[in-house]
């Protein structure tokens, strides 16, 4: 069965392509999207539509398009920020802003979303439901935009949610899909050990922070190993490590900072206890103080059993289905699979051209602009499950 509205969308190629490449070139960090939300909400105006909210949240852009017959409520997102990354790429469409890129593809994704906003307001009267669109600002810098569109009441009326991102690691006509834990929660921490220096001739009159600090780390790979079940995949890693001015002084400080990952709600909330507790242990074992500042960045992206299962289905009957693989990478999407039932999936999009390799936040990513059309028919062939007989 040919996917609904397929037709009206593929016709728009070069549009989608075009507002692509624009966004491509002029190019915003998270939270700093004004322009490109500007841009969107112009687009959205001109194909007709009405119901637009702006500034939701932040830059983040709500729009629904109702459907002449009642039926449930499926809402799509897009994010719309780039990175700090400088573009090195040779093509025409290269980023005019310096030190600012679209390395992840959210340009695609946003060219997307506008091609399918186009194509299913000119199909209002075979709706049986509404589609939400959600334009989501600065996804690449925790605390992220989706929380706070959340927040403003982006879900209000929406019964399943739906995105979509570019894989570079996958080819052109492939899609990937998952059930449950798929993207892992990221956390932060810094600690600050405060001991006190002196003559390195002297350690029994001191409080040794690189001594300790040293211990430290060594615990920290210990609630890894010894506390967390070994099937379940975690991370801690200790990324800088800052203490001592001289070869023969004790340092009094010492200043950690790491990164925590896990894929699995209960794995991600006992590895901030554990290094709690190895903390206050360690305090009082030392005579050490110290300050711990612990952020909660994204959660884990648990995609639902059954929308999986059809965005799936959907896949084989017009493209290769695979299964994607945990990846410990995040996203902030992971909020909206938090409030609402729905899956999050990979589109391919490279081709035998090494230019479409690169992985994603490469100052040289770029990728086969037909794997739009590949996101957008799936985006449809929702469209066509949930709301049209
Ligand atoms: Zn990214
Ligand atoms: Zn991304």
């Amino acid at each position: 069965m040919p996917t609904p509205f397929f037709d009206t969308y593929q016709t728009q190629y070069d549009r989608i392509v075009a507002w692509r490449r624009h966004l491509h070139q002029h190019p915003e960090l998270s939270f700093f999207e004004t322009k490109t939300a500007a841009f969107i909400t112009d687009k959205l105006r001109e194909f007709g539509l009405t119901d637009i909210r702006t500034n939701v949240g932040g830059h983040g852009i709500v729009a629904t398009i109702r459907g002449a017959h009642s039926g449930p409520t499926i809402a799509f997102r897009a994010d719309f920020d780039a990175l700090p990354i400088h573009d090195e790429k040779d093509t025409s469409y290269k980023s005019t802003i310096d030190g600012v890129m679209h390395a992840c593809g959210h340009d695609g994704h946003t060219a997307n979303l506008l091609g399918l906003a186009s194509t299913l307001i000119q199909h209002r009267a075979q709706l049986h439901g509404n589609v939400v669109l959600l334009f989501q600002h600065a996804e690449e810098k925790p605390p992220g935009g989706a929380k706070s569109m959340i927040e403003a009441g982006a879900l209000d009326g929406v019964d399943y949610i739906f995105g979509a991102h570019l894989a570079s690691d996958l080819s052109l006509g492939k899609i990937a899909t998952r059930k449950g834990p798929t993207m892992a929660s990221v956390d932060a921490f810094k600690i600050q050990l405060q001991g006190r220096g002196g003559h390195g001739a002297r350690p029994h009159q001191t409080i040794d922070s690189v001594a300790v600090g040293s211990r430290l780390v060594t615990h920290l790979q210990q609630i890894v190993s010894r506390r967390v079940n070994p099937v379940e995949p975690a991370v801690i890693t200790v990324g800088s490590f800052h203490a001592g001015h001289a070869f023969n002084i004790i340092a009094d400080s010492a200043t950690l900072e790491g990164t925590v990952r896990a894929m699995d709600r209960d794995v991600r909330a006992l590895l901030e206890q554990e290094i709690r507790d190895l903390l206050k242990g360690m305090s009082y074992a030392d005579h050490m103080d110290y300050t711990l500042d612990f952020t909660h960045g994204y959660p884990v992206l648990v995609n639902a059993e059954a929308e999986t299962a059809i965005v799936a289905e959907l896949a084989a009957q017009t493209f290769i289905s695979v299964e994607r693989q945990i990846a410990v990478g995040a996203d902030d999407f992971a909020y909206f699979l938090e409030q609402r039932p729905g899956s999050y999936f990979f589109v391919g999009s490279h081709n035998d051209d090494a230019k479409t390799r690169y992985p994603h936040h490469h100052p040289r990513f770029d990728f086969d602009e037909r794997a739009l059309l590949n996101m957008g028919e799936m985006f449809l062939a929702l469209v066509g499950h949930y709301l049209t007989k």
